[in-house]
């Protein structure tokens, strides 16, 4: 990583850099293991080793056994798998699934497929803060529930949800719980047990990590139909010759940021209060989205009255700052974001909206220079959009 750029990135719930640990890992991996994992000769086993023993280090990661990590594509075959593979497997028990309105199109897109198949989905309602009620999971199971996926952190807002509150509901139930993990996993605490679910999601490239590289956790135990089909690999649950450097990649970062969880979470919560708090001071019209507390450690998400998110990222990027902004409210192809629109905002408040998300490697600094940059751009927005 160029620590040394002028370019600062904030935008690490899109994606993050690659740790060089982990680059150093993969191209070692690149440069002296060919062999394929499930061929017979030293080659083939060197190679499966290391798959072994990259399963064993996410498994850790996880609070699992690594019989119970499967390796995939990312995020969204992970959660894509989690779904599919569970309606099928469970179909004769019933057709009813549990979600929220705030998932990642890679769970609420399956959702809608299967809602055409003829399973039935209940989408929960969030609260204003973003938190889903533990209670109204427990309202709406029906004999029919076979599945209830409810993501653990959120990727736009942040908010942390209840899992394990939800999950020891579920375990009572009999009913299997899947979590999109994907933004908790080495930002928060994501041991599979104790957060009572079936199925967790992790993604390689929001851990400094390797994109196109995920896994799945299958508690033991699960029924689960596979997905992808052909030569059987991966105990024929994710068949297709294994991303050797990908998964040797996962593992290192997943490694490395459990390792430094603990010192993770304190430094980016207190980064992410001093900008909250300089923002809330400096900038008027302005409201935190999400909750105040539960909240992932690396999350600022902002409203911004008479304002356009997408404005705001361009006049950022001219200053040499990276985030993330909402799209267009009226324009025929982009839409608000649904997710923030679930937290009771209206269409021109989520189009309003920015966020920063922050990463280890951000500093004190850094945060200085945004504070001093974006009070004059909100002013400079504000004053076009009304001339
Ligand atoms: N789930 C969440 C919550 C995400 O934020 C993302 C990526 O942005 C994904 C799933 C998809 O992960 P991937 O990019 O590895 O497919």
């Amino acid at each position: 990583m160029d620590y040394s750029s002028t370019y600062i990135y904030f935008d690490h719930s899109a994606t993050t850099p690659v740790l060089p640990e982990v680059a150093q890992k993969i191209a070692q991996c690149l440069n002296n293991i060919y062999g394929n994992p499930s061929a017979g000769h030293r080659l083939g086993k060197q190679a499966q080793e290391q798959v072994e023993s990259a399963r064993k280090q996410v498994a850790s990661a996880l609070g699992a056994n690594p019989s119970e990590i499967i390796f995939t594509s990312g995020g969204t075959e992970s959660n894509n798998l989690a779904i599919f593979g569970i309606a099928e497997a469970y179909r004769q028990k019933g057709n009813h699934i549990i979600s929220t309105s705030i998932e990642h199109p890679s769970v609420n897109i399956p959702l809608k497929m299967l809602e055409r198949k003829g399973y039935r989905i209940t989408l929960l309602p969030v609260d204003s803060q973003g938190l889903v009620d533990p209670r109204l999971v427990k309202d709406s199971i029906t004999k029919e529930t076979i599945l209830v996926t409810i993501m653990h952190a959120n990727n736009v807002f942040g908010t942390i949800q209840p899992i394990r509150h939800i999950g020891s509901i579920l375990r009572q139930e009999g009913i299997i719980f899947h979590t999109d993990a994907v933004q908790s996993f080495c930002n928060i605490d994501t041991d599979a047990s104790a957060l009572n679910v079936d199925l967790l999601s992790v993604s390689g490239h929001k851990i400094y990590g390797p994109k196109g590289v995920g896994a799945l956790y299958i508690k033991k135990g699960t029924k689960i139909m596979p997905q992808i089909f052909g030569g059987g690999q991966q105990r024929n649950l994710r068949s297709g010759t294994e991303n050797v450097p990908g998964i040797v990649g996962l593992a290192e970062a997943a490694r490395i940021g459990h390792h430094n969880l603990v010192d993770k979470i304190i430094r980016l919560t207190v980064l992410r209060e001093y900008l909250i708090d300089g923002l809330l001071r400096t900038v008027k019209d302005i409201k935190l989205c999400g909750h105040p507390a539960k909240r992932l450690p690396g999350n600022c998400n902002f409203t911004l009255k008479n304002i356009s998110g997408q404005a705001i990222v361009a006049e950022l990027d001219q200053a040499g700052i990276a985030v993330s902004g909402s799209s267009a409210c009226a324009s025929s192809s982009a839409k608000p974001s649904a997710t923030l629109m679930s937290l009771g905002l209206s269409c021109e408040e989520a189009v309003g909206s920015i966020r920063i998300t922050l990463g280890f490697e951000n500093t004190l600094e850094q945060i200085d220079y945004f504070l001093k940059v974006f009070p004059p751009i909100v002013n400079k927005l504000r004053s076009s959009s009304f001339s």
